[in-house]
């Protein structure tokens, strides 16, 4: 399967999600294609229940908390959007981490609550702009991926995504061969810990600037086995497009 997944970010009220769903046409996607949406925890509920919304899209939240409940003013937590329909968590966004300084010990806390209620982690990495200048893009993405690893589900699926932060949101992309490599450095990663069966299933996603005229060489490189998409999943059609590129 390959994984097309739309971040909306702080984007898409409850009514522009229900057009978003009215809008999607999905007939010319391809059957292997897996496709979720990240909206905004005050949409979830109503993109969940959204009659119009084809069973093929699948629903997570963006982020949790890490403790089931309590005195966290503002936060949403795992068995609450459970409860509301998410199956899958986005976990440790470039945007958690570095616009809210979210740490690695917390993104792996968040991990252990998404097991916890059985919802899928979809776990970001990604190395900002001066890290990559600086040659140390392997490092940092090791680092976040090691902290998390500790708090994989024994056997539930996890998912990946490498993020590198200069190409989110900036219409900067990887090139593929950046893509491939970093993806390789991640699946040895997994190899070592997981073994190469469990490694193999967990799907690593690229992200940043994926459009759909960047879409299908992206797909294709080796080690890419999806793409997470902020900006261009905002629109029915170039979120269709993209899940319709061939890899
Ligand atoms: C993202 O939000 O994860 C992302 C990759 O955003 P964009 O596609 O807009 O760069």
């Amino acid at each position: 399967m390959t994984v097309i997944a739309g971040n909306w970010k702080m984007h898409m009220g409850p009514e522009r999600a229900r057009a978003f769903l009215a809008g999607l046409r999905l007939d010319g996607v391809p059957a292997d294609r897996e496709l979720l949406i990240f909206p905004p925890s005050l949409t979830l509920a109503a993109v969940v229940a959204d009659p119009g919304r084809d069973p093929r899209v699948r629903v997570g939240i963006q982020n949790i908390h890490w403790e089931d409940e309590g005195a966290f003013t503002g936060e949403v937590s795992a068995p609450m959007a459970a409860e509301a329909g998410a199956t899958f968590a986005l976990i440790g966004h470039s945007e958690r981490r570095h616009v809210f300084g979210e740490t690695d010990d917390q993104v792996a806390l968040k991990m252990r609550a998404a097991s916890r209620h059985a919802l899928v982690p979809v776990v970001c990495v990604g190395e900002t702009l001066d890290e990559r200048r600086a040659g140390r893009v392997e490092e940092v993405i090791l680092r976040q991926l090691e902290s998390a690893l500790g708090a994989f589900p024994e056997d539930g699926r996890v998912l990946l995504a490498y993020e590198p932060v200069w190409a989110i949101g900036t219409g900067e992309t990887a090139t593929p061969e950046d893509a491939s490599t970093a993806h390789g450095t991640l699946r040895r990663r997994l190899v070592k810990t997981l073994g190469p069966t469990r490694a193999t299933d967990v799907p690593i996603l690229y992200g940043g600037s994926v459009k759909p005229g960047n879409a299908a060489e992206l797909l294709s490189a080796p080690e890419v086995d999806g793409v997470l998409v902020g900006g261009a999943s905002l629109d029915p059609e170039s979120f269709t497009q993209i899940a319709s590129s061939r890899a």
